[in-house]
């Protein structure tokens, strides 16, 4: 008898699960909304060309070896990825008052500055966003830090509910954690205008509470990377401290190569140089180093003034896709004189819409139309194409009439 025989087979990922359930669909129509995953008109995964022609460079360049990266990772990717959310004339950086570390994407960053933060942090509360990426929790729960939501989301407007957000950091003891989506808010696609973020951040400093951006979609958002880095930047200017996790699964589609970044801005450059000897504690017994090869392939496109273009090209590309598939549901859905007002769809923005459909009419369109989403009502924008939105529409349409 297995030692083992006593366990339980364990849920699904709600996010994966649906492409496990996708994937033993044989029907010719059905259609993957649930993973955040960047597909073409044809449906397909993309690799950006630029991406390839790094790729290239590297294979080509005979004196790259494989040995291991230093546990913080590539030196050229942290001073790169810095300058790329906080901008290149950013006072944080001039004055070294910053450390990077290159992590597994945007969730071993988080990881990595939530254990950072439960050894030590004098506040080992984190507060998320009512709802959030279904993630967030356990990351930082199991990181060691105790998580309680701030209201986000408001399902009358299907906007934001400033006021019960601006309400809920105000009742956080000071010092708290605050994990801020730094642009295309995911699950709902509502972000904080401009002034709302400046509120946000006045508040937040008044009671100095400690802003942990999860920053991963940069440049997916606006199709601007300076444009989606602003509420980042907006926190640095002030002078006060902050962390930022980044990812590049997405806004460079190297999904599977698990390239991302942690930073912590700090006061001085004394600090983040003892800062980032602590980081180094948390990372050595948890993977040792990250690997090499996601961070290469970001360092030659960054570091690059020609490649550089091209991917701000190819990143436009691919937000504009999305945004058009946006105006291409909403006029399906307009058409068919569907009831209620979808006008949220065109509204949100990033890779995710929130429909407002309630988990049983998302079992109704995976029932009778094979259309796959989490059971919260939230589409992948990124997984349409011209030729799929009529099937959506009509699904839509069916569940709500
Ligand atoms: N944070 C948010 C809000 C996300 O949506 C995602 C991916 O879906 C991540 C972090 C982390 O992604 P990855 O670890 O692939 O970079």
């Amino acid at each position: 008898n297995s030692v083992f025989a006593h366990i339980a087979r364990g849920p699904e990922d709600p996010i994966l699960g649906v492409t496990v359930a996708y994937n033993k669909d044989p029907s010719p129509v059905k259609l993957n909304l649930g993973v955040g995953a960047y597909r073409t008109e044809e449906g397909k995964p993309l690799v950006l060309n630029v991406v390839r022609k790094a790729e290239h460079m590297l294979v080509n360049d005979r004196s790259r070896v494989k040995e291991y990266l230093p546990i913080v990772g590539l030196a050229d990717f942290n001073k790169l990825s810095a300058k790329l959310i906080f901008g290149a004339d950013s006072p944080v950086i001039r004055e070294n008052r910053i450390t990077t570390v290159q992590c597994l994407s945007g969730t071993g960053s988080l990881r990595v500055g939530g254990e950072f933060l439960a050894k030590h942090y004098h506040q080992r509360t984190i507060y998320i966003p009512l709802p959030t990426w279904g993630n967030h929790p356990k990351v930082f729960t199991l990181a060691g830090l105790s998580v309680k939501t701030y209201r986000y989301y408001d399902p009358a407007t299907r906007g934001l509910n400033f006021q019960g957000l601006m309400e809920d950091l105000g009742s956080a003891p000071s010092g708290a954690i605050i994990l801020l989506h730094a642009c295309a808010h995911n699950p709902t696609g509502v972000d904080p205008t401009p002034q709302q973020w400046e509120q946000i951040r006045r508040l937040m400093r008044s009671k100095a509470l400690m802003p942990f951006f999860d920053s991963a979609y940069q440049g997916f958002a606006s199709g601007s990377l300076d444009e989606d880095a602003q509420p980042v930047r907006m926190f640095a200017a002030d002078g006060g401290e902050l962390l930022v996790a980044q990812s590049y699964a997405k806004n460079m589609g190297l999904y599977g190569e698990r390239v991302g970044a942690l930073s912590i801005v700090c006061k001085d450059a004394d600090v983040a140089g003892r800062v980032e000897s602590q980081l180094k504690l948390v990372i050595r017994p948890m993977y040792s180093n990250p690997p090499i090869h996601g961070a290469s392939i970001v360092a030659a496109i960054l570091k690059d003034g020609n490649l550089y273009n091209e991917w701000t090209i190819e990143l436009k590309a691919m937000a504009d896709r999305i945004i058009s598939m946006r105006k291409q549901l909403f006029d399906a859905l307009h058409a068919r004189g569907t009831p209620g007002d979808w006008s949220h769809i065109i509204k949100q923005i990033g890779m995710f819409t929130f429909t407002g459909l309630n988990s049983e009419q998302v079992a109704f369109m995976t029932r009778e139309y094979h259309i796959y989403m989490t059971s919260d009502g939230r589409i992948s924008m990124a997984g349409l194409s011209s030729k799929t939105v009529p099937h959506l529409a009509d699904a839509i349409h069916a569940a709500v009439t």
